[in-house]
């Protein structure tokens, strides 16, 4: 299924910390998992900030619960008060590891907030965010399982993803936040470059993102879409082209991390 995971980090207990799991089955996709916790969509966003407040066009229930064709906007609207709520306005700064289309959301949520929409937060305190196979250059075409209009907003192309580009080239929380992205050469759903927010030939030029960290599993890394999620080994032995904004150089590198390590490395050091 293409959906979003989202996962919130603390800055507790780094060593207790738990990778995603499944992706959620149904439902919305914006569900959120809690850092430290066990379980997916242990938190819904659904009761934070105004359902009818900002794209809110589509993909309603009852029960004011959202379905998998929910805009991306409006879960990002949700997710900005979300992390406000639970986080911001109490001076926490979290960090954020996101799969897939959660990324877009989150990117949405930073860069709405960050340029003062008025029914946005005031301001975020997001320190990393890291970005697992998030179609920022655009899914591909043949894409299914998203809902009809979420696969339209994640079409190459779509005027959301032009919008982020012109809105979210950067988007940075109160005190700065540190992206990085991720793809995967055998991720059949995003391609590589556009998961790590680059183009075919790596050149910044053509980035779709400003990341500072940018990863790319190679093919012989067999890293599909869904084992961003998985992938838990602590071995380094991955086959990955890696860039970092510090050396503003792509590197290959044949003794690298696996996905979820390599988020965790990401959002708690930075490091790569
Ligand atoms: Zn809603
Ligand atoms: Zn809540
Ligand atoms: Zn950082």
């Amino acid at each position: 299924m293409f959906c979003g995971a989202l996962q919130i980090r603390d800055r507790h207990g780094i060593e207790t910390r738990r990778a995603p799991r499944e992706e959620p089955t149904s439902g919305s996709c914006a569900c959120i998992v809690r850092y430290g916790d066990d379980r997916e969509c242990s938190h819904w966003i659904s009761h934070h900030g105004s359902h009818r407040a900002h794209y809110y066009r589509y993909g309603h229930q009852l029960h004011e619960n959202h379905q998998a064709d929910t805009d991306i906007r409006h879960l990002g609207y949700h997710f900005a008060w979300f992390l406000w709520t639970h986080y911001s306005s109490r001076g926490k700064r979290v960090d954020i590891v996101a799969h897939s289309m959660g990324g877009l959301i989150a990117r949405y949520a930073l860069a709405q907030t960050e340029r003062g929409h008025d029914r946005f937060p005031p301001y975020l305190l997001v320190e990393d965010v890291a970005t697992l196979g998030t179609p920022h250059g655009g899914a591909r075409w043949y894409t299914s399982g998203c809902g009809r209009g979420q696969c339209i907003q994640m079409n190459a192309g779509s005027s959301f993803l032009v919008w982020l580009e012109q809105n979210g080239w950067e988007p940075d929380g109160r005190g700065g936040t540190d992206w990085s992205t991720f793809g995967s050469d055998d991720d059949n759903l995003v391609a590589a470059d556009r998961a790590a927010g680059t183009a075919r030939d790596r050149d910044p030029a053509h980035d779709y993102i400003v990341s500072c960290h940018k990863v790319w599993y190679r093919e012989s890394a067999n890293i599909e879409h869904s084992d961003f999620l998985h992938t838990v080994s602590k071995e380094t032995s991955a086959d990955v082209y890696r860039f970092s904004c510090r050396t503003g150089r792509w590197v290959r590198d044949d003794t690298s991390h696996w996905p979820v390590r390599r988020a965790d490395l990401a959002v708690t050091f930075g490091t790569f």
